[in-house]
């Protein structure tokens, strides 16, 4: 009976690493990518809706039969509205139209109430963002139990809830010998809160951000100018301003990975090793491989496998649409 958990809310984090075997062989490194995918939302996104509920609760901002109103590109509106189910919650979800259509249909199966946009830069008043926090004012007036906005970007709830509980895993799970941390920044929150936690423990850990092209967050860490080029079908990561919690982390170098390098070891490793990954994994390995070969042969490097591929059936799986991109297929389908 040692591993129960009495709910939703108990069975988020403590989650294993796996070692990353091809990745580790070509590096001469141990690589680990951290299963986050097991996270009962089935995403590393669990933490942070868990971090940002725990916030909006200790500030006295919702009791059960509110709402919460969040702009994601839906692995966080996944997390927020299973536990808010778990809570009493009302969870309003707002997304770029553009998201694969595995995501809208389990955020509407799991009961959030879903708002599509059109995909717009954060600077316009139509960002999906900005959207989710304006219909949040609006409806304020409508619950006295309390109308949230998460604010997953902007509120370092979310980078703190790593710090306390991502961090201090990954440290515990290498016995502290752990020389590289590796991944890549949506909100920023678990590069943040990882890196801050890991470097506090041990200054000389490297971290390291793997960017998506299109990011404009590499030239950033590289020349101090947000400046991107490019693009990915990556969903989740990259960003073209500095939020909050990203602005918090703790990075000495970064990596910016494209499409043609990731997708192919996404594809080995469901054949190779029995792992099923999204597309931010592969931005997160192809980064982990470079760091190791960067660092050299021995260091233990740990990356996020944040969720599953399929969410991304419709992208990673689909002949047509890969071909006509140019990019690469696995063989069998
Ligand atoms: N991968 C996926 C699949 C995600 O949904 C997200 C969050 N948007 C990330 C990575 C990035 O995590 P973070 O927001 O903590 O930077």
């Amino acid at each position: 009976m040692s591993n129960l958990k009495n709910n939703f809310i108990e069975s988020i984090g403590n989650t294993p690493l796996i070692k990353l075997q091809a990745a580790s062989e070509i590096t001469g490194c141990n690589i680990y990518g951290k299963a986050e995918y097991l996270n009962p939302g089935g995403s590393v996104k669990d933490r942070a809706a868990l971090a940002l509920l725990k916030d909006a609760q200790e500030k006295k901002l919702i009791s059960k039969g509110g709402i919460v109103v969040e702009g994601t590109a839906g692995n966080t509106g996944i997390g927020l509205c299973l536990l808010g189910n778990s809570l009493g919650y009302e969870t309003i979800i707002v997304m770029n139209d553009n998201q694969t259509q595995e995501k809208k249909d389990t955020l509407k199966n799991i009961g959030a109430k879903l708002k599509l946009v059109p995909a717009k830069p954060f600077k316009d008043d139509g960002n999906y963002v900005k959207v989710a926090k304006r219909l949040a004012t609006e409806l304020s007036s409508t619950n006295n139990h309390g109308v949230v906005f998460a604010n997953q970007f902007d509120n370092t709830a979310n980078s703190k809830g790593h710090f306390e509980t991502t961090g201090p895993e990954i440290w515990d799970q290498t016995n502290g010998k752990i020389d590289g941390f590796i991944c890549a920044s949506g909100t920023g929150g678990t590069i943040s809160g990882v890196s801050r936690y890991l470097k506090e423990k041990n200054k000389d850990v490297k971290i390291y951000l793997s960017d998506p092209s299109g990011s404009a967050l590499y030239n950033y860490i590289i020349n101090g100018e947000l400046k991107s080029e490019g693009g990915s079908i990556t969903e989740g990561i990259g960003s073209s301003r500095i939020t909050a919690n990203f602005a918090e982390a703790k990075i000495d170098g970064a990596f910016s990975i494209n499409d043609h390098e990731s997708l192919p070891l996404l594809y080995d490793l469901i054949k190779n090793e029995g792992l099923s990954l999204g597309t931010s994994c592969g931005v997160n390995i192809a980064g982990a491989i470079k760091l190791g070969k960067e660092l050299g042969p021995g260091k233990t490097i740990v990356t996020i496998l944040c969720d599953k591929s399929d969410k991304y059936n419709s992208k990673m799986f689909n002949k047509a649409f890969l071909k006509e991109k140019g990019l690469p297929f696995p063989e069998w389908i």
